[in-house]
């Protein structure tokens, strides 16, 4: 029986994880199921995969919570304190699915208790890569990939000399407007920016598609993960979303990793990581899907890229303050007081303006203050140019 913990676990990977585990309920004992608002998945769950415990991240739902488990035997809690004490209990294997840099404290309280960290959530990479990567290392732990390319990349790379790896190349999808007129960009509405043409995720990370912000986290993800330099790294648009990555090493030789646009599958291979399990995934057809397409960003479409690149050559705590920012313009956007083009320039315009005010020290500290400034500032951006 495996000890496993799933934060996050009323999101879009959150429910893909407890999918696969609920086909196999006796090989788990379930420690502790984390969500926010969704009370009653949250319970519903935590009942049915008997959960030790349940945790909501809103103090004000702990009521609502305790009255969904009651008679179950499941323990209640709430708050991001009682998640990171959740965190905190003994596990095998965690999934790190909350959205957004709340997921960085649960995240390396887990790699301290020496649990294998199946990581979905990229913003704690981006944001403290290196308090990450430490903390697994002093305690032992393994942090696995979770997002599609990385995933992608890290089977691509199994058995390989990693010296030899030239090239990494992850592929976007170029989300709802890769295909729109420049100049209808600046009108487009949360609800078309929110409509993936493959994968079915988040809103956030819909959105994020949307304006290639995603993958600019996901080039800072690959260079923390693989220890690879930014100029080592290649972003290609791939409408057809079935590559997901490609490694490319010194005797010209490409792996490619395809298969079907199903987080299961990524999750499934952290899941069963070292060996290959059966998973309920479509098995593609390739001569049906007859051509796969390829083609160069434009950078112009996608600023997110350029700055990403930029983050990480100033490095130190930039890629916090660069991810707070991006929420903050997300959200922004997603309120209406923002248009969706105006995200990459409140997120350039907030790391212009945090320059010198953040610490270099990578401590959680100093991560957590950067942040707070970042939205600080990002929030003031945001209204002036609401106002
Ligand atoms: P969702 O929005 O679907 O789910 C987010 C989860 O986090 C929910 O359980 C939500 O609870 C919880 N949550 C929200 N806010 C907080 C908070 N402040 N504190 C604690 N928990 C919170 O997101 P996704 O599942 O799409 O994404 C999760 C992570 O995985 C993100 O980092 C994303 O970038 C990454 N990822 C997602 C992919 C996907 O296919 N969806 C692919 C690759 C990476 P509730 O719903 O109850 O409010
Ligand atoms: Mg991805």
């Amino acid at each position: 029986m495996r000890r496993i913990s799933i934060f996050g676990a009323t999101g879009s990977i959150g429910q893909n994880t407890i999918d696969l585990i609920a086909r196999a309920p006796a090989d788990y004992e379930v420690v502790a199921l984390t969500g926010a608002s969704n009370i009653a998945v949250l319970a519903g769950d935590a009942i049915r995969l008997r959960a030790k415990v349940a945790v909501t991240a809103h103090p004000h739902l702990l009521e609502d919570l305790r009255a969904a488990l009651a008679g179950s035997g499941v323990e209640a809690a709430a708050g991001p304190a009682a998640i990171a004490e959740a965190a905190s209990r003994p596990a095998d294997w965690v999934m790190s699915a909350i959205v957004g840099a709340a997921g960085l404290v649960p995240g390396l309280a887990a790699l301290e208790v020496g649990a294998t960290l199946a990581l979905a959530n990229k913003e704690s990479l981006v944001c403290a890569g290196g308090l990450m990567l430490g903390a697994a290392k002093r305690h032992g732990a393994t942090i696995l990939p979770v997002d599609s390319e990385h995933s992608a990349v890290f089977q691509a790379l199994s058995g390989e000399d990693i010296q030899t790896i030239e090239r990494i190349i992850i592929t976007a999808s170029g989300g709802a407007f890769r295909d729109w007129p420049l100049a209808k960009l600046r009108h487009a509405t949360p609800a078309q920016a929110a409509s993936h043409p493959n994968w079915d995720m988040g809103q956030r990370i819909t959105i994020d598609s949307a304006s290639m912000f995603n993958k600019a986290m996901e080039v800072i993800e690959t260079r923390e993960f693989f220890g690879v330099s930014p100029k080592q790294i290649e972003v290609l648009v791939h409408p057809e979303s079935l590559v997901h990555a490609l490694v490319g090493f010194q005797d010209g030789a490409l792996m490619a990793h395809v298969g079907p646009p199903d987080m299961r599958h990524a999750i499934g291979y952290a899941l069963h990581w070292p060996r290959r399990a059966a998973l309920p995934v479509e098995r593609l057809d390739l001569a049906r899907v007859g051509a796969l397409s390829f083609r160069a960003p434009d950078e112009q479409r996608w600023p997110a890229l350029r700055i990403a690149r930029e983050v990480m050559a100033a490095g130190g705590l930039n890629g916090a303050v660069f991810n707070a920012a991006k929420e903050t313009a997300l959200d922004g956007f997603i309120a209406g007081q923002i248009g969706f083009t105006v995200m990459a320039d409140v997120v350039e315009q907030t790391l212009t303006e945090a320059q010198g005010q953040v610490e270099t020290r990578m401590t959680l500290d100093n991560v957590a203050q950067a942040d707070h400034l970042a939205r600080n500032i990002a929030r003031q951006i945001i209204q002036k140019r609401a106002g």
